[in-house]
């Protein structure tokens, strides 16, 4: 049986070591002159560390991950000057809690609808960040935002409110190529093969047609290719039946005639 008051004295004693273990990674973080020093709230995070591992946040904040993903955003491509958006609606249709609304841009003479969102909503307050309209987006034209901090004072403007709108919603694509590179840089290799394949059958249908035509036209020197026959005129019409015996003699096929079968009653 131990003393009495030793549990808490070990206790203690840990407090202690992680208390002195704080000082001393940070120590070792100044004196290290190798190189490369990870940001202190990564560093802090790293499995490896000992002592405290509070990051202060606001004031301190931990480095994303890539692949981290809050609220949707909507690309806005900064090249041709346009939203990505082609208001298909399939992000829409995928969402699981259907939060995501549309409205699609009309013509203003025809009234036929133009494939450009004239209002997108998202409701954050229903998103759970699931990524499925990232994921099923055929256009590239909605991505994962890593911006977590969504808070808002009820004094502010509506859009800074948690049903965000295409205003807050649309970001540029450099800003997606900043959080996503992997991303970013797959759909570029993406678009380049996409053009590289359009490129490819281009140049193979315009050599279908180049060999088309020149199939068609005589080759130099050569004599013309021979008009095709004219059809044979068409037999002269027969010449009317004469009274021939033949003509006038039934058909092998044709009924018996009644004479036949009256014979062969009266020799019954
Ligand atoms: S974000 Fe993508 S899937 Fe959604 S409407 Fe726009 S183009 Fe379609
Ligand atoms: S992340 Fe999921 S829940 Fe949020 S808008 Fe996209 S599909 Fe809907």
């Amino acid at each position: 049986m131990g003393l009495m008051g030793t549990g808490i004295l070990k206790g203690l004693g840990v407090t202690l070591r992680h208390f002195i273990d704080t000082y001393a990674e940070d120590l070792k973080y100044i004196l290290n002159k190798s190189g490369v020093q990870q940001p202190r709230p990564l560093r802090r995070q790293s499995p490896k560390n000992r002592g405290l591992v509070t990051v202060e946040y606001p004031r301190e904040r931990l480095p994303l991950p890539e692949n981290f993903r809050y609220i949707p955003f909507l690309v806005y491509d900064t090249e041709k000057q346009d939203d990505k958006c082609t208001s298909c609606g399939i992000c829409a249709k995928v969402c699981p809690p259907q939060c995501i609304w549309i409205v699609r841009t009309e013509d203003p003479v025809t009234k036929r609808p133009v494939p450009q969102p004239k209002e997108f909503y998202i409701d954050t307050t229903i998103c759970m960040n699931c990524g499925y309209c990232a994921e099923f987006c055929p256009f590239d034209a909605i991505k994962m935002d890593h911006d977590y901090e969504l808070s808002y004072y009820p004094n502010q403007e509506p859009s800074a409110r948690l049903v965000h709108d295409k205003a807050r919603l649309t970001k540029p694509d450099t800003y997606h190529a900043s959080i996503h590179p992997t991303d970013w840089r797959r759909e570029l290799e993406d678009r380049a093969a996409e053009e590289a394949k359009k490129k490819a059958a281009a140049e193979a249908k315009a050599k279908a047609d180049a060999a088309k035509v020149s199939g068609g036209a005589a080759p130099s020197g050569a004599p013309p290719a021979a008009k095709p026959a004219p059809a044979a005129k068409p037999a002269a019409p027969a010449a009317k039946p004469a009274a021939s015996k033949s003509s006038a003699e039934p058909a092998a096929d044709a009924p018996a005639a009644p004479s036949d079968a009256a014979q062969a009653g009266e020799s019954q």
